[in-house]
């Protein structure tokens, strides 16, 4: 095997095992080393208590926030690395956090607590590893498995419902029955996890490769915390722009959709206003008149449960609320949204319609999707000339049209919104004099 451990790291399991305790990597790091991905951080374990650690690095610059639980960070080269005594775990009497943690001597009793077999691996320095629970094999074979019994390990913390799905979608891992089936059966112990929890491990998810499977394969984990898809879930469409349900549908526009956090949950969430907006008409054809307004505040009450940021919110509830309207293809009808929805949100917005059209009945919207890159290409071309879109750059401001004559007050904004309207439109170029003639 290949792999590089960072001086800091090395430097670290050398001075412990040379003061006569035991210290190995663990956890993600060793599983990423042995998948062939660069880990992005050095947890170690080790058998001296906290105290006996901190007197192993006396005089460096340590951090004490987790000194409770048994770990302290020690900076190296500006790089933090946990370092954490061999512990257990008391009960979780709230599927929470453990009552209380329990120093141990075992290496073997601390891989015992961890979640799963592959992030229950130690290494030492010279790469020897320590792997009671098989997690090599289980990395071999692209396997997510619970270390001991999976339903008492996920009711012990909810969080590990989520952790499974989220390296289920990273990593392309397929879950192991038992622990597919106890997530299935244990799914209420998220009701116990706090939102932001859920939020963290729905992020990562949401932005993994095979976000796509994880979705198909467990639509009552995402109801469970976010009861509001259900009825998406079961949506059936009968209609000609749709050759699959509504769950099926919404799967495959975020499976479409670049990796980027914003436009996968909006992908995610741009149809959830469809069930409540549906009807049929007498051919028996569905419509969903109105469901983008409704999705867009679904969606904005979905986001605050899960306490997402302001920004993101409000774009991703931005893109949902235009999810589905119609585009011209004609400059003014660009610099038009370009100036409603500035440059970033508007090019997010075909993005979210071209993922939207990649999850619909094929031969139907080929036609759509080469509109869209058509439309693409105008708006980049647009920015790029730094044609006139907003106020901002308008060729006369606030004291011209005072200047003019116009008292001000709202007037003044009126009057500037309305000769914006004439350049966007491309009845009057963009210069001073041309809007000055037009002002008087
Ligand atoms: P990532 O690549 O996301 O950092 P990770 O496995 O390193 O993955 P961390 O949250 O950094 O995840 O946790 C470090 C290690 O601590 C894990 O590898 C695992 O051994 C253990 N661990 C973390 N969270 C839990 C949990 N909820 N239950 C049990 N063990 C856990
Ligand atoms: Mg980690």
């Amino acid at each position: 095997m290949r792999f590089e451990i960072p001086a800091g790291a090395r430097d670290i399991l050398q001075t412990l095992t040379g003061a006569g305790f035991e210290a190995f990597l663990v956890g993600g790091c060793v599983r990423d080393l042995l998948r062939g991905v660069v880990p992005h951080d050095w947890d170690i374990c080790t058998s001296a208590r906290p105290e006996e650690t901190e007197g192993c690095f006396a005089g460096q610059r340590i951090i004490e926030t987790g000194l409770k639980h048994g770990t302290i960070t020690v900076l190296k080269g500006g790089e933090p690395y946990e370092i954490t005594t061999y512990r257990t775990e008391g009960p979780y009497s709230d599927s929470r956090r453990p009552d209380f943690v329990q120093f141990v001597s075992s290496l073997e009793a601390d891989l015992a607590r961890r979640d799963f077999t592959m992030n229950a691996i130690a290494m030492d320095l010279e790469g020897r590893l320590r792997d009671p629970f098989c997690g090599v094999e289980d990395i071999r074979n692209g396997v997510i498995r619970c270390v001991g019994e999976p339903a008492s390990r996920f009711r012990e913390d909810g969080l590990r419902v989520m952790r499974a799905l989220r390296f289920g979608a990273v990593f392309g891992y397929a879950v192991e029955e038992k622990t597919a089936q106890a997530i299935h059966e244990n799914r209420s112990v998220l009701d116990q996890v706090a939102a932001e929890r859920i939020k963290a491990e729905l992020c990562g998810l949401l932005v993994g490769q095979h976000v796509g499977t994880i979705l198909r394969a467990y639509p009552d984990i995402f109801v469970q915390f976010w009861p509001s898809l259900g009825p998406l879930v079961s949506l059936e469409q009968h209609n000609p722009w749709h050759c699959w349900g509504g769950w099926e549908h919404t799967i495959r526009a975020v499976e479409a959709a670049p990796a980027e956090l914003v436009l996968r949950l909006t992908m995610l969430l741009h149809d959830i206003g469809k069930p409540a907006c549906k009807s049929t008409d007498e051919n028996g054809i569905d419509h969903f008149y109105g469901h983008p307004a409704a999705g867009a505040g679904l969606a904005e009450e979905m986001l605050r449960a899960l306490k997402f940021d302001n920004r993101t919110r409000e774009r991703v509830v931005t893109l949902v609320e235009h999810h589905d309207v119609q585009l011209p293809l004609r400059a003014q009808v660009v610099r038009r949204w370009l100036n409603r929805l500035g440059p970033e949100a508007f090019f997010q917005l075909l993005a979210v319609k071209q993922a939207d059209g990649m999850g619909q009945a094929h031969g139907l919207v080929k036609d759509r999707l080469a509109q869209l890159d058509e439309m693409r290409a105008k708006a980049e071309e647009i920015v790029a000339q730094g044609q006139c879109f907003a106020l901002k750059d308008l060729a006369v401001n606030g004291r011209d049209v005072i200047a003019a004559g116009v008292s001000p007050g709202p007037e003044v904004g009126r009057v500037l919104s309305m000769l914006l309207e004439q350049v966007v439109s491309g009845v009057t170029p963009n210069e001073r004099e041309a809007l000055l003639n037009m002002l008087r």
